[in-house]
């Protein structure tokens, strides 16, 4: 590749960063940004990134510009694209420190009730089940894995897993910002009920119970908040209307229409759903 095409296309924005100079570049800008500084003149990037030769300078720097870095009056600022770099950094994502860590948690088989077991390895965590193997895997980065037990990690995961599918369900895809289109199905077979959310443009695919998907529906949330819950904190894996499949029911296939109901010291909330998962009714008694 000659430098001319070095950093066209989407390969060409990470080779762009494959240079320690240039990474460091992009740090000292989110820094001054971090700082609210204002923009920084090009002796003074040079000097905080502390390259002696202006001219190599030069030569990284506008490997940058207009992609990452853009030159204004008061100097150079770093563009989003380099700020998310930089948080992808600082989360760990890039840094290749293995931890390995297993442990029991809390939680239990939402097939059978044994008591699951966590490891986090690689920036991976994964929940199983001696009899059904995995349950639950979510990428966790290293930065937000710092000072947090297998068990404080495994609710992490799972709490920020309800933010990509909130997320999701609007539509956005947190991976790429793609459109995300939401299904429900009923199995032919044993009638069971899922909720799937795929990405128009990138391998994110999420499969999990209606009622899942529907956790932060503002219904939900305040018939929890009534009952002294912010359900928003709840994991998952802890509310049983989602994993017990008795609290959903079918009430057509054609169209489409689940009915998932919760309980609470004696009431209950049921939303109606349909099969683009659009809540069309909530019923409290
Ligand atoms: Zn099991
Ligand atoms: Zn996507």
């Amino acid at each position: 590749m000659t430098d001319e095409q070095d950093d066209a296309g989407p390969a060409g924005a990470f080779s762009v960063l494959g240079d320690e100079t240039r990474v460091a570049i992009i740090e000292a800008l989110a820094e001054a940004e971090q700082a609210d500084e204002e923009g920084l003149s090009f002796s003074e990037l040079r000097k905080r990134v502390g390259v002696r030769d202006a001219g190599q300078f030069n030569y990284h720097l506008s490997k940058l510009q207009s992609r990452f870095v853009v030159k204004r009056d008061d100097g150079y600022h770093p563009r989003l694209a380099a700020l998310r770099a930089v948080g992808a950094i600082r989360s760990g994502t890039y840094t290749d420190r293995p931890t390995t860590e297993t442990s029991e948690t809390d939680f239990d088989c939402p097939e059978c009730g044994a008591t699951l077991t966590a490891t986090y390895e690689n920036a991976l965590v994964q929940m199983k089940c001696p009899e059904h193997g995995v349950v639950f895997e979510t990428g966790v980065p290293p930065r937000a894995a710092v000072d947090r037990s297998v068990q404080e990690i495994v609710e992490f995961a799972d709490i920020d897993t309800q933010r990509d599918v909130e997320r999701a369900v609007d539509g956005t895809c947190h991976i790429c910002w793609g459109r995300v289109t939401p299904n429900v199905s009923v199995s032919s077979g044993d009638g069971r009920v899922y909720a799937k959310l795929d990405c128009e443009d990138c391998w994110l695919s999420m499969t999990m119970p209606v009622g899942g998907m529907i956790l932060r529906h503002p219904a939900m949330v305040s018939f929890y908040y009534d009952h002294g819950i912010d359900v928003r904190q709840r994991p998952y894996l802890s509310l049983d209307f989602i994993r017990e499949s008795d609290n959903t029911t079918v009430v057509s296939r054609d169209p489409v229409r689940i009915r998932v109901t919760t309980e609470l010291d004696g009431d209950s909330l049921a939303f109606t759903v349909d099969g683009d998962l659009n809540v069309l009714e909530v019923e409290e008694s």
